[in-house]
């Protein structure tokens, strides 16, 4: 695999559980790195929704991390291409407010990253209640997929981060595998090969479960469906740029199949 060139998936300390590192830290570490593009996509806020260890704050926070990458994006013009977005879940009760962050917020991209939901009262509803839960797996899915139809996003964070609830690769697994994939290509969206799911979420995978993201039989069926791939650093500290094991996803293309062709370096805005 080629040594990144982009990364279009970092977040910052407002998510809560990213290192206090200042924003500029990500950049300076990206420029030592050879990077020519970063993007930041910090966990979204969400509007009522008050969950400190997972997202920033809409009042509290937002401004801040807008003003804070616009004006690295002018500071460091020539050196690096800075550009602004979130990583975001799919609600479909929702949908003006992806609007909203387009259109009148001026982010310059927003990627699904569909982790958990709410229920009515705003307290977290996880969409499985166990390991297995396949009638939990298949709600999600069916929200990743809404958002991929949706148009508001640029890619598919972590396509395969339900794995982490899953023992077995069951019927009911694989045909998901496909429904995502396919949607994907549909949308012609590119589905991402998350860094950070290797890097600082496998062992947790391994020790509770047996399957983990990004994940080769998830990403054989990708390949077999012909969609487009990005890698995603999906940093939550600055040095997460110096952790990738490129000899782990040389093996991990070797095995899906994927070559160079089929992945994007940069995208275009
Ligand atoms: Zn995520
Ligand atoms: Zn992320």
């Amino acid at each position: 695999m080629e040594k990144l060139i982009s990364n279009y998936h970092t977040h910052t300390y407002r998510c809560g559980h990213a290192l206090p590192n200042p924003d500029i830290d990500y950049v300076n570490k990206a420029i030592e790195l050879g990077y020519k593009n970063l993007g930041f996509s910090d966990h979204a806020p969400l509007k009522g929704i008050h969950h400190p260890s997972m997202r920033m704050d809409f009042e509290k926070d937002f401004p801040g991390y807008i003003s804070s990458i616009r004006s690295l994006e002018e500071a460091f013009k020539g050196k690096i291409n800075i550009k602004l977005g979130l990583e975001i879940e799919y609600y479909s009760e929702r949908d003006d407010y992806y609007k909203e962050l387009l259109n009148d917020y001026h982010l310059d991209y927003l990627i699904l990253g569909q982790h958990l939901r709410y229920d009515s009262n705003g307290d977290m509803d996880l969409y499985w209640r166990h390991i297995d839960d396949f009638e939990g797996i298949r709600r999600y899915v069916d929200d990743l997929i809404l958002g991929i139809n949706s148009g508001y996003f640029t890619y598919v964070c972590h396509p395969d981060l339900f794995l982490n609830h899953v023992k077995s690769l069951a019927p009911e697994v694989l045909k998901m595998f496909e429904d995502i994939c396919l949607a994907a290509k549909k949308m012609n969206l590119p589905l991402e090969i998350n860094i950070n799911g290797d890097t600082n979420n496998k062992y947790w995978a391994l020790k509770h479960c047996c399957y983990h993201y990004p994940s080769v039989e998830f990403f054989k069926v990708a390949k077999k469906i012909g969609n487009k791939f990005i890698f995603g650093v999906d940093a939550h500290a600055p040095w997460d740029f110096d952790k990738i094991n490129y000899p782990y996803f040389d093996e991990f293309l070797k095995e899906t199949g994927i070559t160079s062709s089929d992945i994007l370096t940069e995208l275009s805005f």
